[in-house]
């Protein structure tokens, strides 16, 4: 690594093969976009995916690709036509351009942009740079009590927000989580934004339903090695939850969580998929048609989830910096991916350079 790089980026190869590489700084494509000195980046399971695997579903990397999705940092260029944002200001990334021209992107649903450049999904590079260019409205000006560590955890947020408003959550109701990782302890702490009375998280590792219990959650949940049926019914009289919860949020991607979800819905409520695991799995279709559930899948963030994260962390109603276990600096980045592989801590960040 050169100490006087002009774009140091972290590159991805192939699988478990990393390195720095200096790029060009990269140039506004449009009047519109801005330069952003990229500050703080979180690891998530995608970028470790690609990191083991080389791929995602049909997502292949291909050529050499930087990195990292979830990112914050200072404006330092922007184009003649930006009016919101000056030099220095302080914003939180949403890391994926729509084509604005779809059909999806028209009908304002466009995360399903059908010519999405999400960053860090292939052919395009990441975040985990010295400089990324985006449109201005996809940056978000933090206010001052917002950190820019705080700004890289609006992406995670941004996918919690649109899953629990995928969900309809509204005052009073009871909602259970399955899967303790960020994300699924950002929709607990949403859910609880949102007005949820018994908010309820699920996971198979007692040190997150701890931490969830002092996070967001009202309970906590350890599945026995049961059927599904089993632990769907333990829950509901555990939690005096009557007929069933009115929304199950599966943040896990795993198949006894979606077969428990699906049996612990009350006739009518809804069920939201947001976790990724398997492509195919088998699925108590039954139960979801005599009980009439609403099914919905949840992907990514879209028009104003990125705008309710940041609000909600400026108001009060959402902690995330309780989330962000451990900062390692830039140089030290593949140890983010090994830490995250390893399930240590909640959010690790990736300083900036
Ligand atoms: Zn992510
Ligand atoms: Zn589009």
């Amino acid at each position: 690594m050169s100490a006087n790089a002009q774009n140091l980026s972290f590159v991805l190869e192939g699988i478990h093969q990393v390195k720095f590489e200096d790029r060009p700084i990269p140039e506004l494509k449009s009047p519109h976009d801005v330069l952003v000195n990229v500050k703080f980046t979180g690891i998530c399971g995608s970028d470790v995916h690609y990191w083991e695997h080389g791929s995602i579903g049909q997502f292949v990397v291909k050529e050499p690709m930087v990195l990292g999705h979830e990112s914050s940092g200072v404006i330092s260029k922007v184009g003649s036509a930006v009016t919101t944002l000056k030099v220095g200001d302080h914003v939180a990334m949403e890391p994926g351009t729509p084509c604005r021209r779809c059909e999806p992107c028209k009908a304002g649903k466009y995360n399903l942009c059908e010519n999405m450049a999400f960053a860090a999904t292939p052919p395009y590079d990441g975040t985990l740079a010295r400089y990324y260019v985006l449109p201005e409205d996809f940056c978000y000006k933090l206010p001052g009590n917002i950190t820019l560590q705080e700004g890289a955890v609006m992406e995670p947020l941004g996918v919690a927000v649109h899953i629990v408003k995928q969900a309809n959550v509204s005052p009073g109701q009871s909602v259970v989580v399955f899967g303790a990782g960020p994300v699924g302890l950002l929709c607990c702490t949403v859910a609880k934004a949102f007005g949820a009375s018994k908010i309820i998280a699920v996971d198979i590792q007692k040190p997150r339903l701890e931490f969830a219990r002092k996070y967001a959650a009202t309970a906590t949940f350890e599945p026995a090695k049961a059927p599904a049926l089993e632990n769907a019914s333990q829950i509901i009289k555990d939690n005096e939850l009557g007929s069933g919860a009115d929304v199950v949020i599966d943040a896990s991607g795993a198949e006894p969580s979606i077969h428990t979800g699906i049996h612990l819905v009350r006739p009518g409520g809804t069920y939201v998929q947001g976790g990724m695991g398997r492509s195919e799995i088998t699925f108590p279709i039954m139960a979801a048609c005599t009980k009439e559930l609403n099914v919905k899948g949840s992907f990514r963030y879209g028009s104003g989830d990125y705008k309710l994260a940041v609000d909600l962390v400026a108001s009060g109603k959402v902690n995330v910096k309780e989330l962000i276990t451990g900062v390692v600096q830039f140089e030290d980045a593949e140890q983010a991916f090994k830490e995250v592989k390893a399930g240590k801590g909640i959010k690790t960040l990736i300083a900036g350079v």
